[in-house]
């Protein structure tokens, strides 16, 4: 567990400042972890069968456009061979897997699938100190939409934190442009999540903010722009994937008519590029792509393995000769401002 008083948590520049002179070209979760921690740390997906206020009716009955509602089904072979035995269970099953992998020393349970604190907040207590009993667990990562998150869940999640708990809120955005986040049916717009991350803050609570990259209508300058955005938001880390076409969504409809085309591979690691150089250097980039839950993806049909898409971002990077934050400016130099002759 991490000690010390609440604005210590945030993150610490001085290892990202390490890690770049290290030769890292964008300043990876693990390996911050590695350093600042002294450990390493495993994220443990769960499945609290939690609903989402996008399906359930309250916004809408529709989800977001490529949202495959994953809570109803059940996708990973783990949460097949605990069904029925309870959360428990599927805790305990979880961690053991991660653990003999070899996937690290302390895991982090991460509440991945649907809105993950959309349930009374008494459910919510229960399921979260089950988790934190674990022996082997020292925090929670919490997947959520930025609108759910009244004052008593974040008093909640706060008072973990005081109790020396790593506590995370993963926050759905996708997009800061209004077009984007209208279009893929979010159902809010950014002042949520500028109000969640500022709101987690004040009680130590690191945030994190999902974006995905391909949406429609959505152009790469935009992307730049949004690199910008979640900067000055001074979110702790971001989670970068390319937009999937799901089976049985509306984007797979989308699709099948012709209306939207997948981002190519070449498209996506030039974006991802150009999103490192312009994002703010002191901000954790904890995935570049996605390599899990892929179960009942249509396109695109490019291989998104990180272990693929890694290598391949380096290596433009070194090309460029930039880094993480290399073009992160927001305003003119001073000299700038002098009036042109
Ligand atoms: S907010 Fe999340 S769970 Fe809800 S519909 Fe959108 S992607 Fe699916």
């Amino acid at each position: 567990m991490i000690k010390g008083c609440l604005t210590e948590r945030r993150i610490n520049k001085k290892v990202l400042e390490d890690m770049y002179r290290d030769g890292f070209l964008y300043a990876t979760f693990g390996e911050y972890f590695r350093r600042s921690h002294g450990y390493e740390i495993f994220k443990v997906p769960m499945n609290a069968e939690f609903t989402c206020p996008n399906w359930d009716g309250r916004l809408s009955n529709k989800g977001c456009i490529y949202c495959p509602n994953l809570a109803k089904q059940f996708t990973y072979e783990s949460f097949r061979r605990v069904i029925g035995d309870g959360l428990r269970a599927q805790l305990k099953d979880q961690v053991a897997y991660y653990k003999n992998k070899g996937a690290g020393d302390k895991g982090l349970v991460y509440l991945a699938f649907g809105t993950n604190t959309y349930k009374p907040v008494d459910e919510l207590k229960e399921i979260f100190d089950l988790a934190l009993n674990h022996p082997d667990v020292v925090g929670l990562s919490i997947g959520t939409r930025p609108d759910c998150l009244p004052k008593e869940v974040l008093n909640l999640l706060g008072g973990y934190v005081k109790e020396g708990y790593e506590i995370w809120l993963e926050l759905g955005q996708q997009s800061v442009h209004y077009h984007t986040t209208n279009r893929i049916n979010r159902q809010h717009g950014l002042s949520e999540s500028i109000n969640a991350v500022n709101e987690a803050r004040k009680r130590g609570i690191l945030t994190l903010i999902f974006l995905i990259f391909g949406l429609p209508y959505e152009t790469p300058q935009e992307v730049i722009e949004t690199a910008k955005v979640v900067s000055q938001m001074n979110v702790d880390a971001v989670k970068l994937y390319p937009c999937l076409v799901m089976k049985d969504t509306r984007l797979a409809k989308d699709y099948s008519n012709g209306k939207y085309r997948p981002i190519s591979r070449r498209e996506y690691i030039k974006t991802i590029v150009d999103f490192l150089e312009n994002v703010s250097p002191h901000m954790l980039i904890q995935r570049i792509s996605k390599d899990c839950g892929l179960d009942g993806k249509i396109v695109p049909n490019w291989n998104t393995h990180r272990f693929i898409v890694g290598p391949e971002v380096e290596k433009i990077m070194e090309l460029r000769n930039t880094r993480q934050g290399s073009k992160y400016n927001i305003g003119l130099d001073v000299e700038e401002l002098s009036p042109l002759s």
